[in-house]
């Protein structure tokens, strides 16, 4: 039964009992200095506990969001836009578009429907008219004047701040039914006060429970003003050169763009600006690491054919052109820098084997390292194998591991013997790399899965190679580096310009192509039935979430939580892993291992398992949703199966089955090929790994083409060149070091 509803509220969440009026404000304020205040007065560097208008209890969650000044919050950006700028009047013609529409308030009414525990608030708004009585001028003589009915479901508090006779602007969609236009939960606004939520291009921010993009950006507009006082780390004439704005204008236009075409140059400068970074720390790090010596080790022809020789199998062309390459450059003196590219189960494991079989049996330290426990150990695993018939020591060093050869140690035990060099090769996580651990005399370290990493991250991981304690004086290891995502080559060069570059294009001969096939949503019960009788047989299954919005990261652990649960009851027979971001590193690694040791048959995870995992034994993928990931990424996922001698399928779960990325997924194996494809689908956005920049992937996607790569390692390299040491661009110098900063936390 509808009740009429007039009942005073403490407080609005909105706490929109602020009055945005400025000037009143201002002359208060020198009034009552104490009492009151403008947001004029606050600078970039402002405490936002020091905000009135930030209660404790929303510091507390800005806290969450590492938001600590309003620079902070200035810098915190939208991840998407709502097009809320169109604004018309009431007609036919925008039924179904997405608009504004102003008015004023005629009736409003509260529902409650009990039984649904569900309210119904409603407002009947009378259109503005600023056409006055002309009304020859719109189409369907008296449609500026129907009514429209806004209603929003369980938020009884709007009807607080909508007072009939009130003007306000509402934006949403358009509907038309049983002869009255409507809008459901459309964005609301009194006409009064500054545009932030509607009639604009509205910014969405990433949110945390308690903290609404309504919120942030009745914080943010005011205190945009204060950007003035902000230093603009791109110099002037880079700025003038490359038509970029200004730090002020460019964060005027992020968080309220007058239009799509301003927001573009906004994004663009930032965009510009973050990849300049990049690019000038990789190009620092390259300064300081051709200053560097290293140990020259001689190439032992015989040493390495026999190796070879000893394999199971017969190195494809590409893996001996890699290695080639890799022992020419240890011959040197100076340090090699260099990225062996390979798509999944191209062998690159064993070209490292041959580089470090040269450093060790030169009488040289080793040391590997993996992103993660479970890659370390699977690496461990593998090389003592490989070296079983040499007469090296091989130790594992992760936080949870510490082995030598087959037994357990103690990590004192360890590092004293990695000191001594008593063991020649060590493997390990970012553990190996840290302050306590000193070699004896290490010549050759190799990063694994370097895409795992953000592009300024690796910049970093080079300079922590150079701090290693070697052992030797005046030297420092050989690099080199792994990735499994193929990179055409025209970016690598713009991407990795320290690096050279090994790339393995060829893939083992014996392996069967995995079949690939797009399944509507009828085809479901099929695939199950095939999982089944593959499950019979002795193999595994992956089952992969894709990553939706980070605002909704929520939704995407549900996702996956609910389809293990309801994996479970299809399959009672089978045990079901479950692995998502929200787990503790830790029990990543045993939801890892446990499907490994094939204690699991299904693991039901989201975007976040492993790539370099080895499970042969594993034959089918399965990822559901599938057209919301990229191309590249479908391609890495569908590698973790088809690694063993059984012939592998990957089904993609989608319902939109004409889509273009999934047939070409469908028709490709070749992972070059089909990240030459990515490129001109998507942009280079997706080869970067994570640039950490709390830019969102939309500004990144459609911006950072290889122009913009071009243009700011060309300004990188100038301004190097002019100033090495930047001491005359202090700004630029305080913004590099606390980007390193910022990675290095990550
Ligand atoms: P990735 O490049 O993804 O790291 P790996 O080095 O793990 O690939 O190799 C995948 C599998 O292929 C391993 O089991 C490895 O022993 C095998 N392998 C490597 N090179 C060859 C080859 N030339 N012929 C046949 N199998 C190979
Ligand atoms: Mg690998």
């Amino acid at each position: 039964m509808p009740l009429s509803f007039s009942r005073k509220r403490k407080a609005s969440p909105f706490g929109s009992v602020v009055s945005g009026n400025h000037h009143l404000m201002v002359t208060a304020f020198f009034l009552f200095p104490k009492m009151l205040y403008t947001e004029t007065m606050f600078t970039p560097n402002t405490k936002l506990a020091a905000i009135p208008k930030i209660t404790p209890k929303y510091q507390k969650l800005l806290d969450k969001l590492g938001l600590q000044t309003v620079q902070d919050l200035l810098l915190y950006f939208p991840f998407r836009y709502d097009d809320f700028s169109k604004v018309v009047p009431i007609s036919q013609d925008y039924v179904g578009q997405t608009v504004t529409i102003a008015g004023i308030i005629q009736k409003k009414k509260l529902a409650r429907i009990f039984r649904r525990k569900m309210t119904i608030a409603e407002i009947v708004i009378q259109p503005a008219s600023t056409r006055g009585d002309d009304r020859s001028s719109t189409r369907g003589g008296d449609e500026n004047n129907t009514p429209l009915k806004a209603v929003w479901f369980n938020q009884p508090y709007i009807l607080e701040s909508l007072p009939e006779g009130a003007a306000v602007r509402l934006s949403g969609k358009l509907e038309f039914k049983g002869r009255t236009f409507s809008m459901v939960n459309p964005a609301w606004e009194r006409a009064e006060r500054t545009q932030t939520n509607t009639g604009i291009l509205v910014p969405v921010y990433p949110e945390t429970k308690g903290l609404t993009s309504k919120w942030l950006r009745w914080q943010l507009k005011p205190l945009l003003e204060s950007a003035q006082q902000m230093e603009d780390t791109l110099p002037y004439d880079i700025r003038q050169r490359l038509n970029l704005y200004d730090i002020y204008t460019a964060l005027q236009q992020i968080h309220f763009p007058e239009n799509q075409e301003k927001l573009l140059r906004a994004q663009k400068r930032f965009a510009f600006q973050e990849m300049f970074l990049v690019q000038l720390k990789t190009l620092q790090v390259k300064q300081d690491w051709e200053q560097n010596n290293s140990l020259a080790i001689p190439f032992d022809e015989e040493l390495i054919k026999n190796f070879v020789s000893t394999l199971p199998f017969k190195l494809t062309n590409a893996q001996r052109k890699a290695s080639f390459e890799i022992l020419k450059d240890l011959e040197k003196p100076k340090p090699m820098n260099r990225l062996l590219n390979g798509d999944v189960g191209s062998g690159k494991t064993i070209v490292a084997a041959i580089a470090a079989l040269q450093a060790m049996q030169a009488g040289f330290q080793v040391a590997i390292m993996a992103p993660t426990e479970v890659l370390a150990k699977q690496h461990f695993e593998s090389f003592s194998k490989l070296f079983a018939e040499y007469d090296f020591n091989v130790a594992l060093l992760t936080n949870s591991y510490k082995k030598l050869n087959g037994a357990d140690e103690t990590r004192p035990d360890l590092l004293q013997n990695i000191r001594k060099g008593s063991i020649e090769l060590v493997i390990g996580t970012h553990a190996i790399i840290q302050k306590d651990v000193k070699f004896e005399n290490l010549a050759l370290i190799v990063i694994d899965e370097q895409h795992r990493f953000g592009v300024a991250q690796r910049a970093l991981l080079q300079q922590e190679t150079m701090e290693i304690k070697d052992g030797v004086a005046k030297t420092i290891p050989h690099l080199l580096t792994m990735t499994a995502t193929p990179i055409p080559r025209t970016l690598a060069i713009a991407l990795f310009g320290s690096l050279e570059l090994s790339i393995l294009d060829e893939m083992p001969k014996n392996r069967k192509p995995i079949i690939t096939k797009i399944v509507p949503p009828t085809g479901r019960q099929e695939i199950y039935a095939f999982i089944n009788n593959e499950i019979n047989n002795g193999r595994q299954v992956f089952v992969i979430f894709p990553l939706v919005e980070e605002s909704k990261a929520m939704t995407e652990v549900k996702a996956a939580t609910t389809e293990h649960e309801r994996l479970e009851k299809i399959f009672p027979q089978f045990k079901i892993g479950l692995m998502h971001g929200r787990l503790k590193a830790k029990e990543k690694e045993l939801a890892m291992q446990a499907f490994k040791d094939r204690k699991t048959q299904i693991l039901v995870s989201t975007s976040v398992v492993e790539v370099g995992i080895d499970i042969p034994n594993a034959s089918v993928m399965i990822i559901e949703d599938a057209d919301r990931f990229g191309l590249s990424q479908l391609h890495q996922f569908r590698g973790r199966v088809g690694r063993g001698e059984h012939q592998s399928y990957c089904f993609l779960f989608s319902s939109s089955v004409g889509n273009a990325r999934l047939k070409a997924l469908e028709e490709n194996t070749d992972g070059f090929a089909i990240a030459e494809k990515d490129l001109v689908l998507r942009g280079p956005g997706q080869f970067f790994g994570t640039i950490q920049s709390g830019l969102p992937d939309i500004a990144m996607e459609h911006l950072a083409n290889v122009n913009l790569i071009k243009h700011s390692r060309a300004e990188a390299q100038n301004l190097l060149k002019a100033d090495p040491q930047l001491k005359k661009h202090p700004a630029l110098q305080d913004a590099l070091l606390k980007f390193s900063e910022k990675i290095h936390l990550e």
